[in-house]
């Protein structure tokens, strides 16, 4: 057994801005678990905001390689029991590490894994394409590079509805937005009237996590759904948010991988919640396992890779307005010659 890691800075094709801040790269780790001539590949993505750097989560692999040397041959599941009191303080060390243990086990049971889950692709929702805060020029031009039938407009500015009627000038697509926490209440309540109207799907993380009264006030009266992320972190969260949003958005880099996510994934299925999957600037790598949920879900935002200027890895692909999937066991991901093991 082998576990090795490699460090990319992934290069954006536009500087991304939402309400915490903007960047240009995005620094990700890879994660690649050999047994025989098995080699699985997970990722995790740096982020900044949570403290992640690929340093820490290197750091954070290396105490629990003796343990993943030892079981080796358990589930992925297994696995991520065993080394989950290790890992607590870095979940996305723990994501990476639970992909590439599941891509392994898939390839040594020669079965792609949606396929182990007895899961078929006969409907899978469509990734959205992120549109950034930025001018709005600059928002509708990002738009008309990148015509597609759904986008995810990030919002969080002081004219967040004159922006997105602006932008339904240029496009009959389905807008979701996402105001990464920047709303009040009131200003949540006012804007869902008035985006309703411009044909936007449902509103992620209105409000700050804390604003629990304000979410109370706003689950009554908005004519939107209402879709959590930054308040739906971890397993026990699907639960809270149960009480006051329509929906959740589930990250693997920050539950700690496919394990939990596709647990939390059936838990807000039995609370009657609708169920998005999203992505944090992930390769391919990091993208092709959330694929592989895609059959479980209501929404998914797994554009990644379509907001890099270069990918580094081939897998399960998003073009011509469909999810492809390749011809492999896993997750399918593989990295591209140029950047192989
Ligand atoms: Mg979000």
């Amino acid at each position: 057994m082998k576990l090795e890691t490699f460090t990319f800075n992934l290069e954006l094709k536009n500087t991304f801005t939402i309400s915490y801040g903007s960047r240009d790269f995005q620094p990700t780790l890879i994660v690649a678990l050999t047994q025989g001539d098995f080699t699985g590949y997970g990722e995790a993505a740096a982020t900044s905001y949570y403290g992640v750097t690929v340093e820490n989560m290197i750091a954070a692999l290396k105490k629990v390689e003796p343990l993943v040397q030892k079981n080796i041959d358990s589930t992925p599941e297994e696995l991520w029991e065993l080394t989950s009191p290790h890992l607590k303080e870095n979940p996305f060390a723990q994501c990476a590490l639970d992909i590439a243990m599941h891509d392994l086990h898939g390839k040594r049971n020669g079965l792609p894994l949606y396929k182990m889950w007895g899961l078929t692709l006969d409907k899978i929702p469509l990734t959205n394409y992120t549109i950034g805060i930025d001018t709005v020029e600059k928002m509708i031009q990002k738009i008309s590079e990148f015509p597609w039938p759904l986008y995810k407009i990030k919002l969080g500015t002081n004219e967040d509805v004159k922006i997105v009627k602006e932008l339904r000038k240029h496009t009959n697509a389905v807008f979701r937005v996402d105001a990464n926490a920047a709303w009040t209440a009131e200003q949540a309540i006012e804007n869902a009237n008035q985006l309703k109207d411009l044909n936007v799907e449902f509103i992620e993380q209105p409000l700050a996590v804390n604003d629990i009264e304000g979410m109370k006030l706003l689950y009554k009266n908005s004519v939107l759904p209402l879709i959590a992320d930054e308040s739906c972190i971890v397993e026990s969260d699907v639960k809270k948010c149960a009480a006051y949003y329509h929906g959740v958005n589930i990250k693997l880099t920050k539950c700690g991988g496919l394990t939990p996510g596709k647990r939390m994934v059936e838990e807000a299925r039995r609370l009657g919640l609708k169920v998005m999957v999203g992505c944090m600037t992930e390769s391919t790598v990091g993208v092709s396992a959330i694929a592989q949920l895609l059959p479980l879900l209501d929404y998914v935002d797994m554009d990644g890779p379509l907001l890099l200027k270069s990918d580094i890895a081939d897998g399960v692909k998003i073009y011509d307005e469909k999810v492809h999937f390749p011809d492999r066991n896993g997750t399918g991901a593989q990295l591209y010659k140029e950047h192989s093991i």
